[in-house]
Order: structure tokens, then C-alpha cells, then sequence
């Protein structure tokens, strides 16, 4: 079987029915809704892809005989036909605007028929006015549109601190096996959250050298090399290695936010391993992979002492959110495993909503062990009602911790208007944890917020992972606090379960 996951899977039978969209060749749209139909219910079936293989998608609602055909041959050559066919009638300009927020299918159609047929054309004609003048757009619409173009613009060539990091990493250990030292420089010591490559210090040898040990390294393609340096590719992350003597600077603390700072000692500062608890996860309860107790495994594997759950509420219907009734059969699972021994807490991911009020009445609530509040929807408001909105769901004497609190997505979209600042100092007053959220598409809050609110507001630090795979995204949120200078007592992952629970829910815990 090809590399293939599921969620590769649902994003091909989505990104076909977009294209016939666009096309218009599918006659009353019903071979795109076929596949959107698919998508969904793949999405939410919780067999295994082997089982899913080995019984054809038998079983799995809207997968009909034809379809089922299809996804099995894509599971064999790692190719999805029916997208590659409808890709052939839209030029790659225009597929390519379906990476600006905002645009759908009808929207892209209706640029493509304009003569807008590729990003930099979108941004253009948005500075012009002459999107403006295309129907079905106007004026707020080409101005919000023109600034999600340049947001996909400025990300080309851009990477994620986790992409630079599985890069370096691959090379850093070639080059050891050869018996050549390295350390992270550059915007990757620095811990950047985005950045344009993977840069290594070497010590030892030359760069012919290094070059002739990674001509073996797979995944590796050369590139340039001067008599100080080698650089190349790996996995498609562009790779500088320059030869010097390790850092004595503490890279981290080298940004111009840190000027002027008295900062913890680099070994005061936080690590992975004093993360006890995972806290903020999810599980085949919502829209996770895995189950609570291979999640609860996951997290004892990696050497911390306990997993927090986090799954989605009811309006975060797309991600299968837990109506009340499931949620209490939600809380009893967890409750058994816990008579069983496990080290496992009963936590929720609670949408909040556009007024600021919560997704579950007070008294579901307080049937948790703790709740982290998020946004999942209304992007959209002004940066006053998102503030009042925000300000209001971290004042919530049952939250206690906020989720990824800006909505940020790196190289994928801004954050919504929001002042950072009342929704901190509401935090400070309430003492809701605001979190650190580790996904490296996230990072989020932002590492210079935490820097400026370090020691008003206590932090978390959440994987979000919805896969046992994604516990591994720790070391990420890890990085960002110490850049903004945290030490283990700033985090409240940091504390045992019994203190965890204590400190969530004061007046309960001691029964
Ligand atoms: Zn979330
Ligand atoms: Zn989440």
C-alpha cells in the first residue's frame, strides 16, 4: 500500500468534487456531491484503513461500489484517477486559488472567468479595483480577498519550524554517524516559528565531505557548495550547512523582544520532560484517531504521567462534537478507566460561543475535570465583540484553560482581530491558563505574548493531537516557551494529576 492515510483519502474526494465544481461539466452537480458525501462519511467512520481495505469500504455509508472502486486503486498506486482527471481541465493557477481563505469552488469559477486565474492575478487585480467590479464580489469582499492573497504569496518558500527541524534532523544525523558535529543556527536556533530553511553550524571536516556523507542520506538532493559550505535540499527544505565552531550564544533569547530582559538561566528553563500531564487531546470520541486508552499508552510511552482528554462539543459538528448525552457517556468512559488505574483526566475542548457563553450548561460542565474553552467559528468579528467574546469565555469560572487563543494557522491564515492584551489580563484576573498551543501549524500563543504576560498569567502547553502521533508535537509548544523565557513553574502541565485536579476544580476536588 501506498504511504496513504485516511485523511489523504477524504482531501482527494473533496478536492475532486471542488474541481468538477469549478468544471462544470458534472451535469446538476451530483458526481461532486457524491464524493462530498463520501468524504464526510469517511471521515467519520472509525475503522481502521487496513479494515477499511481489506472489507472494499464496505459498510461505510455513501461509499457506494463505484466509489469504494476508486479509493481502493488509490490505496494501491498512491494516485486518486478521478482528481487527476479533473485537474487536467483547470490550469494550476487556478487550482492554486483554492489555497487563498475564502474561496470556494463557485467564487474560483467565478474568477477564472474573469481572467483572474492565479494568485499573484487575484492579489493584482484586488490592488486594481478590478476585482471589485466582478460580480458577486465588491469592495469589502476584494479588500478581504487581496489580503488572503498575499498571505498565500508571503508563505510560498516559507516552512514550519517542524519541517526545518525533521530536516536538520535527518541531516544532523548523517553527518554524526561520519563523525562530524553539528548544532542548529540561524532562524532554526532561534526557534522561529516559520522559516526559509534549515541553517547547521558543522564542526569538522569540509564541506566535500559532507557532501560526499549525505550523497547517501535519502531524501537528500545537492546543491551548492563553496569551501564554507554545503547546501542542498532535504524533503524538499532547503538545507545550509556552514562550517564553525558551536554557538556560545543561547540563540533563543536572540530576538530584539528579548533586549533589555532579565531572563531565566537556559537550563532553568523549561523542558519536555517536566511535562506531566497532556492535557488537550483528542480521541475517536470526536475527530481524533485513536482511543482514549491507546492515547492514554501514547503519553506513558513518551514518558510523561498522565493524559488529559479534550474532546470537541456539540456545535463543532464537522468534528464530531460530543451532544450532552455523549458527553456523559463520554465522562463514564473515562471514569471506568480510571477505576481501572489509568492515569487518565475527563476534559473538553468546549466551543465558545459567539456571545462568549460556552458550548455545555454550567452543570455539564462542572461534571469535567477541567475545560478548555476555544474558538472554532465566527472569525469574522470585529476585533471589539471578538475581545468581548474571548474576555468573556476566559472569566468563566469553570474554564481553565484557553485554547490556541488567537486562531492563527501559520502560512495558512491570520489570527482574528483580537486584542491579546484584555483577553490576558482577564486570564490574570480569573486564573485561566492561556495556552500554548504545540501543533506546529498553530504555535499559538504567539511566543512574544507569552514573553510580555510571563509571570501575570499561568501557561499550558497542549499537543491538540488527534493521533498518538501527535504527542510528538510537544517539543514544538516546548520551544516557544522557552523562547518566552518559561520555567516549570509557569505551566500547569507541570504539576502532578492530583495537583492538576486541585488546582482545575478547587472546591470539588477534595471529594
Ligand atoms: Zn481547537
Ligand atoms: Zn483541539
Amino acid at each position: 500500500m501506498a504511504d496513504v492515510t485516511r485523511k489523504d483519502l477524504v482531501r482527494a474526494l473533496n478536492a475532486t468534487a471542488d474541481l468538477l465544481d469549478v468544471l462544470g461539466s458534472d451535469e446538476g452537480g451530483f458526481r461532486a456531491t457524491a464524493y462530498r458525501n463520501a468524504a464526510r462519511s469517511l471521515d467519520r467512520h472509525e475503522a481502521s484503513l487496513e479494515e477499511l481495505q481489506q472489507t472494499r469500504f464496505a459498510g461505510v455509508p455513501k461509499v457506494g461500489k463505484g466509489i469504494a472502486a476508486e479509493l481502493l486503486a488509490y490505496l494501491d498506486s498512491g494516485r486518486f484517477a478521478p482528481l487527476d482527471e479533473a485537474a487536467e481541465g483547470v490550469p494550476e493557477g487556478v487550482q492554486g486559488l483554492f489555497a487563498v481563505r475564502g474561496l470556494g469552488p463557485k467564487k474560483v469559477r467565478a474568477l477564472w472567468d474573469a481572467g483572474i486565474d492565479s494568485v499573484p492575478a487575484l492579489r493584482d487585480a484586488a490592488q486594481s479595483g478590478i476585482l471589485a467590479a466582478v460580480k458577486g464580489f465588491g469592495a469589502k469582499g476584494a479588500q478581504t480577498l487581496g489580503q488572503a492573497a498575499q498571505f498565500v504569496l508571503d508563505a510560498q518558500d516559507r516552512f514550519l519550524l517542524s519541517q526545518a527541524t525533521l530536516a536538520a534532523e535527518a541531516v544532523a544525523g548523517a553527518l554524526a554517524q561520519a563523525g562530524f558535529g553539528t548544532e542548529f543556527s540561524g532562524d532554526l536556533g532561534r526557534s522561529r516559528d516559520t522559516l526559509g530553511g534549515a541553517d547547521l553550524t558543522v564542526s569538522g571536516g569540509e564541506p566535500a565531505a559532507w557532501a560526499q556523507t549525505l550523497a547517501a542520506l535519502e531524501g537528500w538532493a545537492a546543491g551548492e557548495q563553496t569551501a564554507e559550505s554545503l547546501s542542498g535540499r532535504w524533503g524538499g527544505v532547503p538545507v545550509r550547512l556552514e562550517r564553525g565552531e558551536p554557538a556560545a550564544l543561547f540563540l533563543p533569547f536572540d530576538e530584539p523582544e528579548h533586549a533589555g530582559l532579565t531572563l531565566p538561566e537556559p537550563a532553568a528553563l523549561l523542558q519536555v520532560a517536566d511535562i506531566q500531564g497532556m492535557l488537550h487531546t483528542h480521541s475517536v470520541w470526536s475527530d481524533g484517531t485513536a482511543t482514549l486508552r491507546e492515547m492514554v499508552a501514547g503519553v506513558q510511552t513518551l514518558g510523561h504521567a498522565y493524559l488529559g482528554t479534550g474532546d470537541h462539543s456539540q456545535s463543532a459538528a464537522y468534528a464530531g462534537g460530543l451532544t450532552p448525552p455523549r458527553l456523559r457517556e463520554y465522562i463514564a468512559e473515562i471514569r471506568a478507566l480510571q477505576a481501572e488505574g489509568l492515569p487518565i483526566l475527563a476534559g473538553a475542548e468546549v466551543d465558545i460561543l459567539p456571545d462568549g457563553s460556552l458550548d455545555y450548561a454550567d452543570d455539564l460542565l462542572a461534571e469535567l475535570d477541567y475545560v478548555v474553552a476555544s474558538v472554532h467559528s465566527g472569525f469574522g468579528l470585529s476585533a471589539a465583540d471578538q475581545t468581548a467574546r474571548l474576555v468573556r469565555a476566559a472569566s468563566h469560572p469553570l474554564v481553565n484553560i484557553l485554547g490556541h487563543p488567537t486562531g492563527r494557522l501559520l502560512l495558512r491564515r491570520e489570527g482574528y482581530a483580537l486584542d491579546i492584551d484584555a483577553v490576558l489580563d482577564a486570564c490574570a484576573a480569573s486564573g485561566t491558563a492561556a495556552e500554548i498551543n504545540a501543533n506546529p501549524w498553530r504555535l499559538d500563543l504567539r511566543w512574544q505574548d507569552v514573553l510580555r504576560w510571563r509571570g501575570r498569567v499561568k501557561f499550558s502547553i497542549n499537543t491538540d493531537a488527534h493521533s498518538v502521533a501527535g504527542l510528538r508535537d510537544l517539543r514544538y509548544g516546548v520551544l516557544m516557551a522557552q523562547k518566552a523565557g518559561l520555567t516549570s513553574a509557569d505551566v500547569v502541565n507541570c504539576l502532578d494529576m492530583a495537583a492538576f485536579r486541585a488546582w482545575a476544580r478547587p472546591v470539588s476536588s477534595g471529594g
